[in-house]
């Protein structure tokens, strides 16, 4: 069952055939964007040459089309993440603005002096800042659920920290700096049992494992299309219906309203609600088109394909002298983050790229969870559906050469 055909994926997404400094690309910074099939390519330029027009306002056979397609894709993105109703998912554009848009209107208000808001030391700054801003407006108290030193949430402290005074939990599916597959089916659970609501950054997630919203019970859920193979500049935020149907809009202009006087404006209800402005109207088309390319692979599939990769990368950067791996959860997806005794991160990172070896070295907006490990920068490979044993193996090779030059 399982005829995974990673070179057959792989013509489907031009850029793999590209050189970079006379050599092949070996893409593995996944987790920072991914590469675009050729399929969402095509539907962008489709758009741009048979549909281009503005949705929803206008009576012509262009808007009609454009109106259309971008609602089709709302219904994929609904199912494709089992979230029901197309009318729970809101365009946004990307996990970044789906967040802040959570914080901004639900946050303000639900959230009083003294309650208490939730996150985990994994978070990336975009599921801390946006929640941090909060708390400081609000006299909120913001509490932080520890990792343990593999790099996974503990789940025992996590449930310490949760009280009558829980509003929100902040919460990754997975962490872009270690890797770490958070269980946030208990995590929202216990947020559940105090009566909390939980919003999960699946930035990460959803390349790389199948998400079924409604099976989670999560309350908001959050993720961008440049990381799922769509373009940038479009995301994604799902709500439950009377959370979203209970919100105040977030900015005010045209789509979102129902009815406008200078004495006072009505809303439309969600989606429409939360989208002011004209949107991101091809790539969100095109993010129906990635997700519909994902799923025509099996996402079950991809994530057993991504499995058996990562344990191969895991084992054979084992062998590099000097190299220390941190996220060592047993759960784990996609991420390798790793320093080399003797070398700075960014040197490695250019020394890769001239072998043709994309990776990312920094904090990878996650200065707290490095931080927890002791470091401020660490390389990171990131996997995805296209990257070969090869191309792992040839990492391997370069880190053994690049560990002996001092
Ligand atoms: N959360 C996580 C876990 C991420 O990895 C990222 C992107 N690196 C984001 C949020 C923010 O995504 P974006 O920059 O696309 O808004």
């Amino acid at each position: 069952a399982d005829a995974f055909d990673v070179a057959a994926i792989r013509r489907d997404f031009p850029i793999l055939r590209d050189k970079v400094n006379g050599r092949p690309l070996i893409w593995l910074d996944n987790a920072a964007t991914t590469q675009k099939p050729q399929v969402v390519i095509d539907r962008l330029a489709h758009y741009y040459t048979h549909e281009n027009s503005n949705i929803h306002r206008a009576a012509h056979t262009l808007a009609a089309r454009s109106t259309e397609a971008y609602e089709h894709a709302r219904e994929t993105v609904a199912e494709v993440l089992g979230a029901g109703d197309s009318r729970t998912i809101v365009f946004t554009r990307g996990a970044t603005e789906a967040i802040n848009l959570v914080a901004e209107t639900w946050g303000r208000h639900n959230v009083r002096a003294g309650d208490e808001i939730v996150v985990s030391h994994l978070e990336h700054h975009s599921n801390i800042v946006p929640w941090q801003r909060l708390a400081e407006s609000t006299g909120a108290v913001l509490k932080v659920a520890p990792i343990d030193d593999d790099g996974q949430l503990r789940l025992d402290a996590y449930e310490d920290l949760l009280n009558h005074r829980t509003r929100l939990v902040a919460i990754a599916h997975v962490s872009n700096a270690l890797g770490t597959v958070v269980p946030v089916a208990e995590v929202i659970a216990a947020a559940h049992r105090v009566g909390a609501v939980v919003l999960v950054d699946g930035a990460q997630a959803v390349a790389h494992l199948p998400v079924d919203l409604r099976a989670l019970d999560a309350d908001f859920y959050a993720f961008s299309g440049h990381k799922v193979f769509a373009p940038t500049g479009v995301g994604v935020l799902y709500g439950k219906p009377e959370l979203l149907a209970a919100m105040p809009p977030w900015q005010g202009g045209g789509n979102m309203i129902d009815d406008v006087t200078f004495e006072r404006t009505t809303y439309r209800p969600p989606p429409n609600r939360f989208e002011a402005g004209t949107g991101t109207i091809a790539d969100a088309i095109a993010l129906g088109t990635a997700l519909d390319y994902l799923r025509g692979l099996d996402l079950g599939s991809v994530e057993r394909y991504e499995h058996g990769l990562l344990d191969h990368a895991t084992r054979q950067l084992g062998t590099v002298p000097g190299l220390r791996l941190i996220g060592t959860a047993p759960e784990k997806a996609a991420v390798l983050s790793f320093t080399v005794d003797g070398h700075d991160p960014v040197d490695l990172a250019r020394s890769l790229d001239q072998g043709g070896i994309a990776v990312r070295a920094g904090h990878h907006c996650a200065q707290p969870a490095l931080r927890r490990f002791g470091l401020e920068a660490s390389v990171r490979a990131s996997l995805s559906l296209y990257n070969t044993y090869e191309e792992v193996d040839a990492l391997t090779a370069e880190l053994h050469k690049l560990a002996g030059f001092h």
